[in-house]
């Protein structure tokens, strides 16, 4: 247990073979000692996510009901005002969301009006007080300083999957392109969030994979959102059976045992998951969620904040006020 209980970034393959297949409640167990060391179990972080740009893109990701190829009846809006932006930011930091996360489906950020609009509203979601967080497609190194300079606090990027999977899932970008903006938002100061989708037809060898990718990045990203697929009709995903909400536990204790001062964000796949089954993933380490007004995540179904304030009453769990974890990888990779 002990050796769990430092951060790592040279895990090995076979390390986190092992970790992933241990016996559940050993797993669970495990996970939740490493959670109980790197940060208060009764807090979660409550993120709001909202799409600013619906819609219309022209990447292929077989996942994406926004995806233009695609017929999956999603109605395409073109961004939004900063003042809206701003009306909503601030109604979801008095419903308890410390972090505001926009999202525009783009394949990458150009420079643009539109772009100067997106940094408008990050400098007005900063000057509320919350993490301000983006997810905009593909950034160069100049633009990623640019949302720096504007008050970004961190950039949504996900590995979605293995390298060995990503072809089958995506062919309009490559894994390498992943990783190089993730490399931007790092060099840039920004916190970076990258993490994956379970149930789009991988094997588990596929998840070790992708966590081995994310664990053994120089810096773990501060936050690691682990989604269920979120079947949309008209992607060529639509007919995958559920994810089943053990696997999320399974990866969430991994995900938590591997980069234990992240944020573990349950992400995805919330609306087909019961109470339990969310309850157990916090146990296994989750500690974040996502909300919206509109009971939608982008354009997938979550549970509505009133659900959710059910459930943190029944747990006894609070939403976590603004976190600074940048700081607190430095301060525990003393291998103390
Ligand atoms: S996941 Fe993002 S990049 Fe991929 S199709 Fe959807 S909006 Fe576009």
């Amino acid at each position: 247990m002990s050796s769990i209980l430092n951060i790592r970034h040279d895990w090995s393959i076979e390390e986190i073979q092992g970790i992933y297949h241990t016996p559940l409640l050993e797993l669970v167990y495990q996970a939740a000692t490493v959670h109980r060391n790197f940060h208060n179990s009764l807090e979660v972080q409550v993120c709001t996510l909202l799409s600013v740009k619906t819609g219309g893109c022209p990447e292929d990701c077989s996942y994406c009901g926004q995806a233009a190829r695609y017929h999956t009846g999603i109605k395409v809006k073109s961004l939004m005002s900063r003042d809206e932006v701003i009306q909503i930011a601030t109604r979801a930091k008095e419903a308890g969301s410390s972090r505001f996360c926009m999202a525009a489906a783009w394949r990458e950020v150009r420079d643009n009006r539109d772009f100067d609009t997106i940094l408008d509203m990050v400098t007005g979601v900063n000057e509320l007080g919350m993490e301000v967080c983006c997810t905009l497609g593909m950034l160069t190194e100049s633009q990623a300083q640019k949302l720096q300079q504007a008050g970004l606090y961190a950039y949504n990027h996900n590995l979605d999957t293995s390298r060995e999977k990503y072809e089958e899932i995506i062919s309009t970008r490559t894994y390498d392109d992943r990783l190089n903006t993730i490399n931007h938002v790092r060099k840039a100061g920004i916190s970076v969030c990258s993490g994956g989708i379970i149930g789009l037809g991988e094997t588990h060898e596929d998840r070790i994979r992708m966590l081995h990718t994310l664990s053994t990045l120089p810096v773990h990203p501060e936050s690691v959102p682990v989604n269920a697929l979120a079947r949309v009709k008209g992607t060529p995903l639509e007919n995958m059976p559920k994810t089943d909400a053990w696997e999320m536990i399974r990866m969430i204790a991994t995900a938590r045992i591997l980069m234990p001062a992240s944020i573990v964000r349950l992400s995805a796949g919330r609306a087909e998951m019961s109470g339990e089954e969310q309850s157990w993933c916090f146990m296994a380490g989750a500690n974040s969620i996502f909300t919206s007004e509109s009971e939608e995540l982008l354009v997938t179904p979550n549970p509505g904040i009133s659900q959710d304030r059910e459930l943190f009453s029944l747990l006894g769990l609070k939403p976590m006020q603004r976190i600074n974890n940048l700081e607190k990888e430095a301060v525990y990779d003393l291998n103390k």
